[in-house]
């Protein structure tokens, strides 16, 4: 067959240049051509599933998806979402600053030990992959966590700052000091408040 001067056609697939208009049809069951199709089927599969996950991801925020099995393909992905129903970080009920002096907890020791007698699914505070997570209506990350709880540590300082000033000077002196020195010497803060206690408070 002559070859036309006026045919040519290019195939957006595989690239294939054809003159002749008879080797269009071969050219479509050609290997090369073949091969490309598939791989652009399998590419176009591999972003529908990615789609498919991340809206799965946006809408389970929160569930743990396990391998999603689409016959060849095993993918794994894991989002966490800590628990919607945790304790709120204002609402923990921290010892007065006279029970404090009592069991002879400085202030952020009282305050680790009120959130690990909770237990571990509703603590208001943990860790995940080295994030740290405060819950105050809603879960908050990193520095809006940190955030949340340096305000914490700081009311709590100050109501016991007030509850020392509003004391009786006429207590036991050895226990009026230690009351001072608790209100005024230790301090609280976020770094204090998970000084010791990130390991236990990891959830995976
Ligand atoms: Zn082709």
């Amino acid at each position: 067959m002559p070859q036309s001067k006026t045919y040519y056609r290019k195939c957006e697939m595989c690239g294939y240049e054809c003159r002749d208009s008879g080797n269009w049809s071969r050219h479509n069951k050609s290997k090369k051509h073949l091969q490309r199709i598939q791989e652009l089927e399998d590419k176009n599969r591999m972003l529908e599933l990615e789609n498919e996950l991340l809206k799965l991801k946006l809408q389970n925020a929160g569930t743990t998806i396990n391998n999603i099995d689409n016959s060849n393909t095993n993918i794994q992905i894991n989002v966490f979402t800590p628990n919607p129903n945790a304790n709120n970080l204002n609402d923990i009920i921290i010892p007065t600053l006279k029970e404090m002096a009592e069991r002879e907890d400085i202030p952020s020791v009282a305050i680790q030990k009120v959130i690990m007698a909770m237990e571990e699914g509703v603590r208001p505070i943990l860790y995940h992959k080295n994030s740290l997570y405060v819950k105050q209506d809603e879960w908050k990350q990193d520095q809006e966590a940190e955030k949340e709880l340096n305000k914490f540590c700081n009311n709590k300082y100050a109501l016991l700052n007030e509850e020392f000033l509003n004391m009786d000077m006429n207590l036991d002196s050895v226990f009026y000091d230690r009351c001072m020195e608790y209100a005024m010497m230790y301090p609280l803060d976020k770094d204090t408040i998970t000084h010791k206690l990130k390991t236990k408070l990891i959830q995976q």
